[in-house]
């Protein structure tokens, strides 16, 4: 099997602040993340990443950071921007790039995207690119060609992570049936067989069992159950267990 390794990402989104992620850094029981095929990466806002990097380090937790978005450009005149070598010297190791809501509620898209994923791995930063159809694709079949379209400026070769992520599932309470994953993860692993693709979309500790179910999947991106350190180490055990009986 190409990838074993699994990933549990926490997309905290701008729903902390600093004080509150140091505050979950301190009830999230690190001691137990004892198993190494289980990579835990946190994407806090910008703002709270180094003070974040400085507990990792302390407590030496098997954690890595990632940022929920990057600049399309290098450096220079773009007030507001944070570019991946900043990232990359705070710490990260990981950057989102294409989350839905980037998409929909600030307009991103194609070239912009391919070129934030480029300068990325340029700075030696591993993309999580998320992708991943609307209600009325999904709804009028066309979630394999979406993603296909989605997918057609990458490379196999990147060194990358996909999250398949649709978007009428995020924050909504509604998963796929095991039918409609296992055929966009499919649609995914025909052009990316050996890129480890991840599942995001009100993933909760009642579902994760059955979703972990699926053999081409490597992991979650997690937005609202990632938020109380009890949810997300909830996940976390779950994937657990399955490594070790899977
Ligand atoms: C997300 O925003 O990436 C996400 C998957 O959110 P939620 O888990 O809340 O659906």
């Amino acid at each position: 099997m190409p990838n074993r390794k699994q990933y549990l990402i926490a997309n905290w989104k701008m729903s902390k602040t600093t004080n509150q992620a140091i505050l979950f850094m301190q009830q999230f029981p690190v001691n137990s993340l004892n198993n190494s095929e289980i990579q835990v990466i946190l994407a806090p806002s910008y703002v709270s990443l180094s003070i974040l990097r400085d507990i990792i380090l302390t407590a030496s937790a098997p954690i890595t950071l990632a940022a929920q978005n990057c600049s399309s450009e290098e450096s220079g005149a773009y007030t507001g921007e944070v570019s991946v070598t900043m990232l990359r010297e705070i710490g990260c190791q990981y950057v989102i790039i294409g989350h839905s809501e980037r998409r929909t509620l600030f307009g991103e898209c194609e070239p912009m995207l391919s070129k934030k994923v480029e300068l990325a791995v340029k700075a030696g930063l591993i993309p999580i690119l998320c992708i991943g159809e609307s209600r009325e694709l999904y709804e009028t079949g066309a979630t394999v060609e979406y993603l296909k379209q989605q997918l057609a400026p990458y490379s196999s070769t990147l060194p990358f992570l996909l999250a398949y992520e649709p978007i009428w599932s995020i924050g909504t309470g509604l998963i796929p049936t095991r039918e409609d994953l296992s055929t966009a993860l499919d649609a995914i692993d025909s052009k990316f067989p050996d890129t480890p693709i991840l599942y995001g979309g009100s993933v909760n500790r009642k579902n994760i069992s059955d979703l972990l179910c699926h053999q081409r999947m490597n992991g979650f991106l997690v937005g609202g159950a990632s938020l109380e350190p009890d949810s997300f180490f909830a996940l976390y055990s779950a994937m657990n267990q399955n490594n070790h009986h899977g």
